[in-house]
């Protein structure tokens, strides 16, 4: 197919606001599934996904379009993550387009990821159409919500398709406007090879598989192709398009989408943002864009069963392969043993890896608390950074300690601002601004120290406003603070997974909280434990678990056997996520407690 006919394009949208939906009805009405291949969302593929309701892995599915106009045009569409998480994954699946479907849902307007996405799409200089989505709602407002997207956008949208995704009402319009308003790719098919990579996945027969856009050249089955972050070379063995079936084809051209596989067995070279070319028809110039990720939260992983360490480290290289953001290397604790010290984007981000670990791989971890990165300054004038809190130089040395912070937006209804600024305060939120959305929403703007967040921010915002208000941030970069360890000290002992960073306002009334927690959460051991919390060794709080009485099993007098069974299986279960530190049993919930802070 001619180039002018192609038409590479994303959806990008608020949490919800029906990007999966529309992708699915675009997919049905494309004719790339039938009905009953067709699964509810199926770009979506990921079971864990679909659970949570976001989308983490990213796809490209070639589809053909008849236009009204006569012609056959052929569309990829890309699918970008939907969290603000993976800023830089969506960030570099938008450079493979020309173009992005702005969906806003008719009943919420427009949301802090809406405007997220908006800049992303325009740092990458794409078309954007704006889609008015679930008009079909009682609740709808499509006025309200066409004037926002110009006023807060400053995107004319008095022509935006008013559509419902859900029933396909309009959708139709959406592809017209896809074929007549997305600029076709530029590039061509005789200059020097450069591919962007967006997207790679591991396949145990083919070794790595790559997702490309052709931005220049061509790559063909035989070809050398070239990852230019890293120099490495592999011959090409099959290249071809999702459909979303799989389809083999001779070779890529300029302008296209699709997948390469190259026995690639080393997960090192290939990185979302990397450029691709071919010693045949090679380029020494790299795409724009290319950055190396850096991760924002840090936690050790640890298996439960020691043994499975060598488990555990090929399960993170193999989610690796798809995940080019996360990072890990080996840490030992002494209290936890060998394991890893891993890097996230962000939370939701170490949450999903977390539960693919578990689920995928059949793996029993306990994870640390979550830590940022901090600088720490050194009196010989050096700087540290830290990403584990049992890592701290020691007091003597340190001159001073910078933390990262990051830009919070969120969007509110107008009576939750009371609420939300008290929740911004009492986080070491520093008030920037407030912008009038329109008469009934602000999106109010605070500098907030990233490690704030990390706690139980969101749970906060969400419990506060009863879900009425959406989020976003951006690091801004680091800022000095008073920040100092607090150790944890079981039975005598430091535990090395449980200190944490404190700012030292609030050092003597998380220590009390830490404390109490903790002795909350770990059970009763055959003798008293004391748990202390201390600073630069002096303890500042104090509580004691008791001994345990009895055996549990006395306490059901023999009677009822099947109870006592039930009894001991529980006790299992319980046990398998216990880990023995010294002499005590520490349960995995103990080493999140240290992010309670009331
Ligand atoms: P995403 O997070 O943007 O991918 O959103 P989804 O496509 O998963 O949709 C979120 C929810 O909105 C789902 O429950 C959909 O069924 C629903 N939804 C999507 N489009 C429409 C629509 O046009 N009308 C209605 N009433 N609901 C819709
Ligand atoms: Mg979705």
């Amino acid at each position: 197919i001619e180039q002018h006919k192609i038409r590479n394009f994303s959806i990008i949208a608020h949490i919800d606001h029906g990007k999966s939906t529309l992708a699915d009805r675009i997919l049905e009405m494309t004719g790339a599934v039938s009905d009953r291949e067709m699964k509810a969302q199926l770009l979506d593929s990921m079971e864990l996904e679909r659970e949570r309701g976001i989308t983490i892995k990213l796809n490209a599915v070639q589809l053909q379009y008849k236009a009204k106009d006569g012609q056959t045009y052929l569309l990829h569409l890309i699918d970008t993550p939907g969290h603000v998480d993976f800023t830089y994954e969506v960030s570099r699946s938008l450079a493979a387009c020309e173009g992005a479907v702005l969906v806003v849902d008719a009943a919420q307007g427009v949301e802090a990821q809406t405007l997220a996405n908006v800049y992303l799409a325009l740092d990458n200089d794409l078309e954007i159409l704006p889609v008015i989505n679930k008009v079909d709602l009682p609740s709808a407002n499509p006025q309200r919500v066409i004037k926002e997207i110009e006023d807060v956008i400053g995107l004319p949208a008095d022509h935006a398709p008013l559509i419902s995704a859900k029933s396909g009402l309009n959708v139709q319009d959406v592809l017209e406007m896809i074929v007549r308003d997305i600029p076709a790719p530029q590039g061509s098919a005789d200059n020097p090879t450069q591919a962007l990579i967006f997207d790679s996945f591991y396949d145990s027969y083919r070794g790595v598989v790559v997702f490309v856009r052709i931005k220049e050249g061509s790559i063909k089955v035989g070809d050398h192709i070239k990852f230019m972050a890293t120099g490495a070379t592999y011959e090409v063995t099959e290249v071809g398009v999702r459909t979303p079936a799989e389809i083999k084809k001779d070779e890529l051209v300029c302008g296209e989408v699709g997948w390469i596989s190259a026995a690639i067995k080393s997960i090192q070279n290939v990185h979302v943002g990397d450029t691709i070319t071919t010693l045949e028809n090679e380029s020494y110039e790299q795409l724009p864009g290319y950055r190396k990720l850096n991760p924002m939260v840090y936690c050790g992983l640890y298996p439960v069963d020691n043994s499975k360490y060598k488990n555990l480290r090929e399960a993170l290289e193999k989610i690796q392969l798809s995940d080019s953001s996360l990072v890990f290397e080996p840490e030992t604790s002494q209290a936890l043993g060998f394991g890893f010290r891993c890097g996230f984007l962000g939370l939701l981000h170490m949450d999903v890896i977390q539960e693919r670990l578990e689920r995928e791989f059949d793996l029993e971890l306990i994870a640390t608390a979550p830590s940022v990165i901090y600088r720490v300054y050194l009196t010989d004038k050096t700087m540290v950074e830290i990403d584990n809190p049992a890592m701290m130089p020691a007091p003597q040395v340190i001159d001073f300690i910078e933390e990262p912070y990051v830009k919070a937006s969120i969007m509110t209804p107008n009576e939750y601002i009371g609420s939300i600024m008290e929740l911004c305060q009492s986080k070491r939120g520093e008030y920037v601004d407030i912008e009038y959305i329109d008469d009934t929403r602000r999106n109010i703007i605070y500098n907030i120290p990233l490690s704030e967040i990390v706690y139980d921010f969101f749970d906060k915002l969400k419990s506060s406003t009863k879900g009425y208000a959406s989020f976003d941030y951006e690091l801004i970069g680091y800022r000095e603070s008073k920040l100092q360890k607090m150790d944890i000290l079981l039975n005598g002992d430091v535990v090395d997974a449980l200190s944490s960073i404190v700012h030292k306002d609030f050092a003597y009334s998380r220590g009390k909280v830490i404390c109490e927690k903790l002795k909350e959460i770990i059970p009763k051991q055959m003798f008293e434990v004391p748990v202390q919390a201390a600073l630069q060794g002096k303890i500042i709080a104090r509580t004691t678990i008791k001994a345990m009485r009895k055996n549990v099993l006395a306490k059901c007098y023999g009677g009822d056997i099947s109870r006592k069974k039930k009894l001991l299986e529980k006790q299992k279960e319980g046990k398998k996520r216990m880990k023995a530190v010294g002499s005590v049993e520490i349960p995995q919930e103990a080493f999140m407690a240290i992010l309670s802070v009331d």
